[in-house]
């Protein structure tokens, strides 16, 4: 079958694999981690994945904007030089003519704020926490048309290829996706040609394996026991970092993703948090929706502001989490 999208496929590939040898090789010498405005951790990582995966999409798409989660203002402040100098040493390991100006100039073409017909957004390091822990975490691209993503390439450095076989050596994966035409799983170590995933055949709901943040403040871990036991889960729910969890269930190693508001906040989600993740398990054969079983609006900027909560499942079972999810809110 002829595939869509190649160019498109090649380029986010290849960039989402330049960024995790440079984020690999920033958690092996434990860079330094800043704090941003919102209080949430920024990493030498963040910004030189941001730099390498913008530079490849501006010089193969120079017309396509893109949302990306960082900007370059934290850096471009005197009193990081230090962490500004790692950052553009470590993309000199892939750019050797690269200055700071040039890689301010990288960063700052994933500054696009409002929605276009065709962008991508990218999320250079998704679940900087795990990240900075030792734990999983996530490069997030994918690509938006006419508010749908088509494309994705969700890169989990730290992921094993089984991942009920903990096999540090096979860590690395990454999962590339087109709308229409699949998932496919490959190593980010070896050149063996991608394998085709799906997600789980669990139609018993109360057989189903969930997954959820490790991060509390993230997910309420209270309304996902409430829906669990609604649907007749015993098993523990498998907390990890970041998209890594739309990886888990898109390969059939969980067939339900909850992400739910915490009583009492108002949070919304943001676009590079979902779009790739959400494509990979769609095309995997799942379904994603919002807590009430509305599709994802990728047509408001950077925010999925007609949103609320996030549920990702093999599909089969959608609708039963949904309407437990319904009764455990009346
Ligand atoms: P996870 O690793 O799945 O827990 O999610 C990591 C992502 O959560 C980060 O990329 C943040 O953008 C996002 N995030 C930050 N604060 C919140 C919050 N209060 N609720 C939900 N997501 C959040
Ligand atoms: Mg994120």
């Amino acid at each position: 079958m002829s595939e869509s999208y190649e160019q498109e496929r090649t380029v986010a590939f290849e960039a989402v694999q330049a960024a995790a040898e440079l984020t690999e090789s920033v958690r092996e010498s434990k860079g330094e981690v800043l704090e941003k405005d919102d209080r949430t951790p920024v990493t030498v990582a963040d910004f030189g994945s941001q730099a390498l995966i913008c530079r490849a999409l501006m010089e193969a798409f120079p017309q396509d904007p893109v949302i990306a989660e960082e900007d370059s203002s934290a850096l471009q402040n005197p009193d990081n030089s230090d962490v500004r100098d790692q950052v553009v040493e470590y993309v000199q390991a892939h750019h050797p003519a690269a200055g700071p100006e040039g890689v301010y100039a990288w960063i700052d073409h994933g500054t696009a704020r409002e929605y276009s017909d065709r962008f991508w957004t990218l999320d250079p390091i998704d679940g900087t926490k795990g990240f900075v822990r030792g734990d999983q975490y996530a490069i997030a691209l994918a690509l938006i048309e006419d508010g749908v993503p088509q494309v994705a390439a969700l890169c989990c450095p730290h992921l094993p290829s089984d991942l009920t076989d903990e096999d540090p050596e096979t860590r690395g994966q990454v999962f590339l996706a087109v709308r229409g035409e699949g998932t496919r799983q490959r190593s980010l170590a070896d050149e063996t040609a991608p394998t085709p995933i799906h997600t789980s055949d669990t139609t018993d709901p109360s057989r189903s394996r969930f997954t959820e943040s490790f991060v509390s403040s993230h997910s309420s871990h209270d309304l996902a026991v409430e829906v669990a036991e609604r649907l007749g889960i015993t098993s523990d729910p498998f907390r990890i970092d970041s998209q890594a969890k739309y990886a888990v269930v898109a390969t059939g190693n969980a067939d339900i993703y909850l992400r739910l508001p915490r009583p009492g906040t108002d949070y919304t989600e943001r676009i590079w948090d979902h779009a790739a993740g959400a494509l990979v398990v769609e095309a995997a054969g799942g379904t994603v929706t919002d807590m009430y079983g509305n599709s994802l609006d990728f047509t408001h900027g950077r925010l999925l502001r007609e949103n609320t909560g996030i549920v990702a499942t093999n599909g089969a079972v959608h609708d039963d989490v949904i309407g437990a999810l319904k009764a455990a809110a009346s």
